[in-house]
């Protein structure tokens, strides 16, 4: 239990719940909801790893910069394939989000801090997330798997005794779950997701019309006209890029069909994942997911038609979580909001 220091510390500090993704961090604050939503991207100087100057060097202006930057700024993606690749820049832009959720409140105590974190990620890892947060002003510091969080924040009953199962696929990892009594029973995380799509739609690009295209071209076509099942309506775009022969910008139209088949290969291998989980996961709570089926949440649960190939592929329900992309940050938020109950699913620095 809080001892009365803490607790007269809370009259004064603004916890929040942080969902530390690899495309997007969110901050959902006690009593307030998501506050903040913006891309996990960090401008840096080249070299030297020196953040650039503080609010135009992080979240939605840093991703601007992506594939544009000069010889001098290069924009990172810490946290690209759902491992954190460099310790210092995660923390500078966790700085960033806390001091700004603050609002500049010199006399606020330090919050309290429940932060999602991908189920993969090692101990050594969880440690460091955690110094993070401390140095970047957290008083205290909880860790909740990813897919527990996202379970409260869609409203599956992940502390009963019946199976539920999550299916969040994010930019850097997907992350497959099946959860009860609190707990994951049967999980796995493969790094093939959001940014594994973009990159089957650039591949396609240079393969069949020798086209170069950008990262941001690349998310924009996928966003615009991708799609994992056969459209009532199919959709063209007309793409902008370079020539692989002559050197020279040129556009080309493409279709939705031929998207979808660019796509085809990265979208197997998520209906893999979850298949494999389903065959690992225990006879009683497999039972259960014959009723209740799974709940798709992160980005990547917007794409077109996935409910459809994978309801189809599994023989199972699949629904789309009610604005997936918020999911994890408003279960870091519940948790918040009832921290004495929900502690016996998180971990902290006593645990690890
Ligand atoms: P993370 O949790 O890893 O930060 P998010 O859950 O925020 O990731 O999802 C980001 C991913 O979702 C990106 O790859 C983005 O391109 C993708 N995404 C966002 N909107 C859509 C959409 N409408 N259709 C398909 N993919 C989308
Ligand atoms: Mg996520």
């Amino acid at each position: 239990m809080f001892g009365l220091i803490e607790k007269m510390a809370g009259v004064f500090s603004v916890d929040m719940g942080i969902d530390l993704g690899t495309a997007n961090t969110l901050v959902c604050v006690h009593g307030r909801g998501v506050v903040i939503a913006e891309p996990s991207v960090v401008a840096v100087r080249k070299g030297g790893n020196q953040v650039l100057l503080d609010g135009e060097a992080v979240g939605r202006r840093a991703k601007e910069m992506l594939g544009k930057t000069n010889a001098n700024i290069e924009a990172i993606r810490p946290l690209k394939d759902g491992v954190i690749a460099d310790f210092e820049i995660t923390e500078a832009m966790l700085r960033y989000f806390i001091r700004k959720v603050q609002g500049g409140r010199k006399l606020m105590a330090n919050p309290q801090v429940v932060i999602a974190v991908p189920s993969g990620i090692t101990p050594v890892e969880k440690q460091a997330v955690i110094n993070s947060c401390e140095r970047a002003g957290a008083r205290r510091v909880f860790l909740i798997d990813e897919p527990m969080a996202a379970g409260l924040g869609v409203g599956l009953p992940i502390r009963d005794a019946v199976g539920s199962m999550i299916v969040d696929i994010g930019g850097g990892t997907t992350e497959v779950a099946v959860m009860s009594l609190a707990g994951v029973a049967c999980a796995e995380s493969i790094r093939i997701a959001g940014d594994e799509l973009d990159e089957a739609v650039s591949t396609w690009m240079k393969k069949h019309h020798n086209l170069l295209i950008g990262v941001q071209m690349a998310e924009k076509i996928k966003i615009c006209i991708g799609s994992a099942f056969p459209l009532e309506q199919e959709y063209e775009m007309v793409v902008r890029g370079r020539d692989m022969t002559s050197g020279l910008p040129r556009s080309i139209l493409v279709t939705s069909e031929q998207i979808r088949g660019a796509l085809k290969e990265p979208i197997d291998l998520i209906v893999q994942a979850i298949r494999r989980t389903l065959e690992r996961t225990d006879p009683e709570l497999a039972a259960d997911l014959v009723d209740l089926g799974l709940t798709l949440c992160g980005g990547g649960a917007l794409l077109r038609g996935l409910d459809k190939r994978i309801a189809e592929a599994i023989d199972l329900p699949c629904r789309i979580a009610g604005d997936p992309l918020t999911a994890v940050a408003r279960g870091t938020g519940m948790i918040l909001d009832n921290l004495d109950i929900l502690k016996e699913i998180l971990e902290s620095a006593d645990d690890l």
